[in-house]
């Protein structure tokens, strides 16, 4: 009688499972894989020296080499589930991060840190051109009643002039409808009821924010924009420290080769009132398209404080006067670095974006 092949195939199978259950690692078990139940384990080659065996004998040794291989596989298949299972949780460990300790030099990726946008950028820079010339610098809420929005800015209830600054009315029920600002005026009365509430006149002060107005985005209107306001309350203030703060500013923030002009304009909380041009950023005054060949562009407006507005804070307008001014910041950055289209400020495209860092 022959021997059969598989006298030790105990012993093989235990030895098997043996080594599975020894695989360390998903990779160590796909490097054992075929030596375990491949074509040229040991089990294939039992498989094949089964031939040689009586047919009685070899169906039996098959139907036993047969379980012999589902026990190996389905060992196998355990191992590879669990170790699977302990590979994904490694991973999320190590994919874990904890901020706090997140050292540069560890990141191994190309790393490109943010940087303040062109807008905040611009803002900063007017606010240290104005720190400069003896400014201080105050903030305002961006949602304001009808009273600071209009009134007191001598715009009542249905004045013509409500509809150069059509914005978003919130109803809030009685007393009051409250807007976003459309403008960075309101500050300035904050301010001036501030200071006559705590006695603190005169007022030098810049105001910038956002703003909000009804227009339709296009190359040079934006919903949300960003103004800069000055007010000045003190005593014997006229026109001309007015026009002299718009070209001392003018030059330092455009540069010495840029200048200011004041033409007469209309604001209903100034008078008299003018809208203040700089020499075209782009022609240097010689005309061009942008300016429509004049050689200047209009930047913001201006002027001395109405009485009217004064009196709504209760301030005395014998004793006191001042003059007001106001500018686009967006417009700043888009004169300053020549942008055709005031949209690429909120269009978050990097390309554009990362030009500012
Ligand atoms: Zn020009």
């Amino acid at each position: 009688m022959t021997t059969s092949p598989l006298e030790q195939l105990t012993e093989q199978t235990a030895e098997l499972l043996a080594s599975i259950e020894a695989l360390a690692t998903i990779e160590a078990l796909r490097e054992a894989e075929a030596s375990l139940t491949g074509k040229r384990s040991i089990l294939s080659t039992l498989q094949k020296s089964l031939g040689a065996l009586e047919p009685d004998a070899r169906k039996a040794a098959g139907a036993e080499l047969q379980e012999a291989r589902r026990v190996v596989e389905s060992a196998l298949e355990a191992r590879r589930v669990l170790l699977l299972r302990d590979a994904r949780r490694a991973s999320l460990e190590a994919d874990r991060l904890d901020l706090g300790d997140v050292i540069v030099s560890d990141v191994h990726w190309p790393l490109s840190i943010g940087h303040p946008g062109l807008v905040a950028l611009t803002q900063r820079e007017l606010e240290d051109v104005f720190v400069g010339m003896g400014f201080s610098v105050a903030d305002g809420p961006e949602v304001e009643s009808d009273w600071f929005n209009f009134e007191a800015l001598n715009i009542p209830p249905g004045h013509p002039a409500r509809g150069l600054w059509d914005t978003f009315y919130v109803e809030l029920g009685e007393p009051e409808t409250v807007v976003l600002r459309t403008h960075t005026s309101p500050t300035q009365i904050h301010l001036m009821e501030h200071a006559v509430s705590t006695n603190t006149l005169p007022i030098h002060s810049v105001m910038p924010g956002r703003c909000y107005r009804r227009d339709t985005p296009d190359a040079r209107h934006l919903v949300g924009f960003h103004q800069i306001e000055g007010l000045v309350v003190d005593r014997g203030i006229s026109f001309g420290d007015l026009a002299g703060v718009i070209e001392t500013f003018t030059r330092a923030y455009f540069g010495p080769d840029i200048a200011s002009r004041l033409r007469p304009g209309y604001f209903p909380f100034t008078e008299p009132s003018a809208e203040f041009e700089v020499t075209c950023t782009i022609c240097h005054g010689d005309g061009c398209r942008t300016c429509s060949d004049t050689g200047w562009i209009e930047l913001g407006g201006c002027g001395v404080l109405d009485p009217a507005v004064l009196e709504a804070v209760g301030i005395d307008g014998d004793e006191w006067s001042g003059f007001a001014f106001g500018f686009g910041v967006d417009r700043c950055a888009q004169m300053r670095h020549q942008l055709g289209d005031m949209r690429a400020l909120i269009e978050n495209d990097t390309r554009f974006l990362g030009q500012f860092s």
